[in-house]
């Protein structure tokens, strides 16, 4: 008897859209996989069903708004498993950074009508609001790690986070390093792997696409980019980038804002 099809949805919340490219970009590998799956909800595939119940649902997107919060809760109810794909459904993403700003002042210097905007005092990932079962991090995710999560599912194998650093897939690619040869304030010794060290190979250091690696020593890589002559300022933006609300990136960028570029001195 043939395996039941997996089903699956595919949500967006506060987002680019770019990580649900990962489904679309298959080209013709697309038909191939719907062999095996069905999706149920895929608006960017023109599917409309954001209410059934499915097996798997992705969520692209940050929880920045009480409609995005709503949607979650009521997602979560309806999903078996559910899955973040990319930086703001697992770590807020980059308009993660107003979190460390005067929100309600920036909207009253942008908008005419600030009162019309209806948001919430943060952008965080989604599972600071609800249960979430596995997390393709990423900025976008990559094709490869959606197949490889879907194909372990299929065979009944528990999907296994990639946590590695990016500097081992470096190095086994045999690049030179840009931050010995060059000085560059690289990102590599603590953010996880997932592009094959895209940018070393360009001769230009990481800035984090795939956030926090496991056992990620930020103090230390931090200290590093000090000694190459990197100011605090500096240092503290280096690590408030993609996944600027990823704890420890969170903890370093507090962590060098407070530096008085003085106290280096001392
Ligand atoms: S270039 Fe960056 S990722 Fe590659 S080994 Fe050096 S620090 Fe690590
Ligand atoms: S910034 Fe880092 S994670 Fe992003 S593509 Fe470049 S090497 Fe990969």
């Amino acid at each position: 008897m043939a395996t039941p099809k997996l089903t699956l949805a595919v949500h967006k919340l506060t987002s680019c859209s770019g990580c649900q490219l990962a489904f679309l970009n298959q080209g013709t590998a697309l038909l191939d996989m719907l062999e095996e799956v069905e999706f149920l909800h895929f608006i960017e595939a023109g599917i409309e069903g954001p209410e059934q119940a499915v097996d798997v649902a992705f969520v692209e997107g940050s929880i920045s708004t009480p409609e995005d919060l709503e949607r979650a809760r009521a997602l979560r109810k309806n999903s078996k498993l559910v899955v973040t794909i990319g930086a703001c459904a697992t770590s807020g993403g980059i308009q993660a950074l107003r979190n460390m700003a005067d929100g309600p002042a920036w909207q009253a210097a942008i908008y005419a009508r600030p009162d019309f905007i209806a948001t919430l005092a943060t952008s965080t990932g989604v599972a600071e609001h609800i249960k979430v079962d596995f997390e393709l991090w990423g900025c976008p995710i990559t094709v490869e790690q959606m197949r490889h999560f879907l194909r372990q599912l299929r065979l009944g194998v528990q999907p296994r986070p990639e946590a590695e650093k990016l500097c081992m897939e470096c190095k086994r690619r045999l690049q030179v390093c840009v931050m010995v040869t060059r000085g560059a304030p690289c990102l590599g010794p603590v953010v996880r792997t997932g592009c094959g060290a895209l940018c070393p190979a360009f001769g230009r250091a990481c800035y984090g696409c795939f956030g926090p690696s496991e056992q990620p020593n930020c103090d230390s890589l931090a200290n590093r980019f000090a000694g190459l002559g990197l100011l605090p300022d500096d240092i503290a933006r280096r690590f408030a980038a993609i996944h600027s609300h990823s704890v420890p990136f969170r903890e370093q960028s507090r962590r060098w804002q407070s530096i008085d570029v003085r106290e280096l001195d001392e």
